[in-house]
């Protein structure tokens, strides 16, 4: 059966002429998607037999929360079960100037990162448009809260799951649909240079976030099999034909582990390696996994490498850590844990 959500509003209005319907029903069914409902019963402005026939042909809710997890700042860990059984985790982040969901877009991940948690435990299969919406729609139905900014930080490689994530930000930016716009969406990859140059040409004002962590191929490759498969110098290529085509500031997401690339003469190759680049460097204490063994980088250290790039001219502020007590900061997401 199809699954309402994953449609575009100009989609639900195909399917209704072919139904029989008068085309704007749909607007009023999309009103009521985007509001939260997910029982045609609520639907309150249609007809008794629309409600019936639309039952009989698709469906809505494809998620629910399973379980929630509190953080002494504030932070809520949220596992949310999908219909197949599978489950993903969503984050929900309170900050001054707004709350932001952290989403997954896949259950699992190909893409094996050696200090995610996520990357442990393989992958099953790709989220829908709507699986990924729902996410937000559980979370400020179960929170109370309104979500004002999007991370697609959770489980998952989002541009490995390309025309899902395209999609649903599409359905985000609706409107119509939940509003929210396009520069107050991060996409973070690990580096699949093909689909950030593909993301260039989108037309999109999302924000780019890249999973850096070295600026040295061999430190990179030992921590992200990807780079394997494409270089710095390859991602940096794309990132610059990115900020040509868009004009949008790069956020390169360096995590910072003790002995591996944290010294200043990291922060110096870093620093000449971005060097004129319009971008940004968000540095994060690594968070310590299952089974890991990369240690975070102390205190001073931290600093010190922040303060070292900002001399030499490259943004870099140090990423606050939220949720770590209940294991929902970068990193420690993973698919089930009921
Ligand atoms: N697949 C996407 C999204 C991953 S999560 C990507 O690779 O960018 C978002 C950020 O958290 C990424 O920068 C990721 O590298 C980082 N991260 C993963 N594990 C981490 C850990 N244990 N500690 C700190 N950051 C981590």
């Amino acid at each position: 059966m199809k699954n309402l959500r994953d449609l575009y509003l100009s989609e639900i209005e195909e399917e209704l002429v072919n139904m029989g319907e008068k085309k704007y029903r749909a607007k009023q069914i999309f009103a009521w998607l985007y509001r939260g409902v997910d029982s045609f019963d609520e639907m309150t402005d249609l007809s008794k037999d629309l409600i019936q026939k639309l039952k009989e042909n698709y469906e809505i809710k494809c998620l629910e929360v399973a379980k929630f997890q509190k953080s002494k700042d504030g932070t809520i860990k949220y596992l949310m079960e999908l219909k197949d059984g599978n489950a993903v985790e969503s984050v929900l982040m309170k900050y001054k100037y707004g709350n932001t969901a952290c989403l997954s877009n896949q259950i699992g991940c190909k893409m094996g990162c050696n200090f995610c948690a996520s990357a442990k435990i393989g992958f099953v299969r790709n989220l829908t448009p709507g699986e990924i919406i729902s996410q937000i729609l559980e979370i400020e139905k179960h929170s109370g809260e309104k979500i004002s900014n999007i991370v697609f930080m959770g489980i998952g490689e989002p541009l490995d799951n390309y025309d899902n994530v395209m999609k649903a930000i599409r359905l985000i930016n609706d409107p119509k649909g939940l509003n929210i716009g396009a520069r107050h969406i991060s996409i973070s990859t690990c580096g699949l240079v093909p689909n950030i140059i593909r993301l260039a040409d989108e037309n999109m004002q999302c924000n780019l976030c890249i999973s850096l962590h070295s600026s040295k191929d061999d430190v990179r490759s030992s921590m992200m099999p990807i780079n394997n498969r494409y270089s710095i110098a390859e991602v940096m290529e794309a990132c610059k034909e990115y900020i040509q085509k868009t004009n949008r500031r790069i956020t390169f997401e360096y995590a910072l582990v003790d002995g591996v690339n944290d010294s200043l003469a990291d922060a110096d190759h870093l620093a000449k390696l971005l060097r004129g680049m319009l971008c940004h460097v968000n540095l994060i204490p690594i968070n310590k996994i299952k089974g890991g063994n990369y240690e975070k980088s102390s205190t001073e250290k931290i600093l010190a490498f922040r303060d070292y790039l900002n001399d030499k001219g490259i943004v870099a502020t140090v990423r606050r850590e939220l949720g770590s007590d209940i294991d929902a900061a970068c990193g420690q997401l993973v698919r089930s844990q009921k």
